[in-house]
């Protein structure tokens, strides 16, 4: 048999990967290696790089303790090569190895990167199937064939049946399919969101959260407030505190913000799943054992699992079937640069310093925090897609392109033309008035259109539908804004756009990310 290297990305950090799945722990080797190659593509969030760094050394002791060898290589090794084709070449050569076996990454860009690696190495390579998502690739391609719009629902019901998941017989659980109509409130006075399970730094953690200071100094975000566990039995006390504490509650305030509670109800396990820490399965299982067990509402319950086996398997589905045209899509022509309060947090709109700030400090933000405030500004704002992704996929500890671009591209700017969203998610600050407490402590006055203290969301949501008028103003989703549009006097009209102009204008946009 041959002698096979097993490579473990960052991002694969469990035993069921599939590339060690008929590991022979007497023969073959697994390589983790910690380059600076991926740590530097984007300027990623300290705390991504520190949770990724302490969950890859916890998963290679883990490893270390069943008797399988593995070969890590830390950052400051003085022989890393800086890629990770440099430190297989290397693995390879140091250990006689004739194979190279492993999991299929979640990046275009690496996977055309290894599809390489037959030729440059002259090994046998073998790249299998990420097979921990619960709709394969082919799996969704076949469901998206021949289709006009990729709705995410009509694949999530797809999902349920499949999967059998909160499912009676072939009909779905309570008798529909979504109970959002019961959801979405904002957050009343006195409701007190529970503590979330956050972790101290041990030993190993602080080494590399000094590692991170010393090589990383100038990216984004603060170490200050760490608390993502690294290990599998972190995650899964994460996940259980979560189910106890939090999920009865989480379709009831899923939408809602709130300054100074950056986590609310919401599941704070993403980062686990997308590390391989959790699996879907299993924290959609824990979900509906709650709701079997009389512990939560099928409202929750059903809103939770839908985020998971409905966006998350879809989001990834379409992914690697757009790709890599998807990135450059830009389908609203906006060309802005990205402003300086997207890193700084120093602005006095207060949504967007909450949003940001939490973001700097948790390396997390909750959907509606990353759809409707950050997004939606970026989306009224005209900023230019490709910087929107890189800021996207740095700043959560959560982020990598395969969730993020959909997210990004499709959810937020609108800029695939509607292949995954029917209409823009474009709001005025109403909508953030209504869902948050962040306009009561802000400097602008959330009900006035016009004038220096007027919410600069409101004449930024209709410069943006005057704006895109010869792209969006067929929408059948549209139809009532740009009916009250073509009611607008002409002066109105230019009086918008000029209060736009200058407040776009006006905002710094010095950075290079
Ligand atoms: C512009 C934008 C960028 C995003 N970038 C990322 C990203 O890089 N990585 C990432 O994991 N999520 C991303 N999301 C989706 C979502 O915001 C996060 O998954 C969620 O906020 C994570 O927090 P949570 O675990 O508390 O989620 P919860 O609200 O508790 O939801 C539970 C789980 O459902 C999944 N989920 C929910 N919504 C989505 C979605 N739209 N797409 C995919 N999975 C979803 C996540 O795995 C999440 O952990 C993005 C959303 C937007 C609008
Ligand atoms: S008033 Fe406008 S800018 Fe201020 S917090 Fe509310 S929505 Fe944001």
């Amino acid at each position: 048999m041959a002698k096979t290297l097993r490579l473990i990305l960052a991002d694969q950090l469990t035993r069921e990967i599939a590339s060690l799945k008929d590991l022979d722990a007497e023969r073959d080797v697994v390589l983790m290696a910690e380059v600076m190659e991926e740590a530097t593509y984007v300027g990623h969030h300290k705390q991504k790089l520190v949770f990724l760094f302490a969950a890859m050394r916890a998963f290679a002791e883990e490893l270390r303790g069943e008797g399988v060898t593995v070969d890590y290589v830390a950052l400051d090794d003085p022989d890393n090569a800086g890629s990770l084709g440099g430190e297989v070449k290397r693995a390879l050569e140091r250990h006689g190895c004739d194979r190279l076996t492993l999991t299929e990454p979640g990046e275009w860009r690496v996977l055309e990167m290894m599809q390489d690696w037959r030729e440059e190495f002259d090994v046998d390579v073998v790249i299998r199937e990420d097979d921990r998502f619960l709709c394969s690739r082919a799996r969704f391609e076949a469901w998206a064939h021949g289709r006009k719009g990729l709705r995410m629902e009509f694949f999530y019901r797809e999902m349920r049946k499949e999967t059998g998941l909160l499912m009676d017989g072939d009909a779905p659980e309570g008798g529909q399919w979504n109970y959002d109509v019961e959801n979405r409130k904002s957050l009343p006075k006195g409701v007190t969101p529970p503590r979330r399970a956050r972790f101290a730094p041990d030993a190993t953690v602080r080494e590399v959260m000094a590692l991170v200071e010393a090589r990383f100094p100038r990216n984004f975000g603060t170490l200050d407030h760490y608390g993502w566990g690294w290990t599998r039995a972190q995650a899964l006390e994460a996940l259980d505190a979560f189910v106890r504490e939090a999920l009865p509650r989480f379709g009831d305030y899923q939408d809602a913000m709130k300054a100074g509670e950056p986590f609310l109800f919401h599941g704070v396990v993403s980062p686990y799943l997308n590390a391989g820490l959790l699996t879907a399965r299993e924290v959609c299982d824990a979900a509906v054992a709650a709701y079997e067990a009389g512990a939560a509402p099928l409202n929750a319950v059903e809103g939770f699992v839908r985020q998971i086996l409905g966006w998350r398997e879809y989001v990834r589905g379409v992914y690697w079937l757009k790709m890599p045209e998807y990135r450059d899509a830009n389908a609203l022509g906006a060309e802005r640069k990205l402003p300086d309060l997207y890193w700084t947090a120093e602005t006095d709109l207060n949504c967007l310093a909450q949003c940001v700030g939490d973001t700097r400090d948790h390396a997390y933000a909750h959907h509606i925090q990353r759809l409707m405030v950050l997004g939606n500004f970026a989306l009224l704002g005209g900023f230019r897609p490709r910087e929107v992704q890189d800021w996207y996929l740095l700043v959560y500890a959560d982020a990598y392109e395969w969730v993020e671009l959909p997210n990004v591209q499709g959810m937020a700017l609108f800029a695939d033309g509607g292949m995954l969203a029917s209409k823009p998610y474009a709001a005025s600050g109403a909508y953030i008035d209504r869902m948050s407490d962040y306009c009561k402590s802000c400097r602008y006055d959330v009900k006035a259109k016009t004038g220096d203290d007027a919410c600069p969301f409101n004449y930024l949501y209709w410069d943006f539908l005057i704006r895109n008028e010869a792209t969006l103003g067929r929408n059948p989703r549209l139809a009532m804004p740009y009916r009250n549009l073509s009611r607008m006097p002409r002066e109105r009209v230019d009086e918008i756009r000029a209060d736009a102009a200058r407040f776009l204008d006006g905002l710094p946009a010095t950075y290079e990310g």
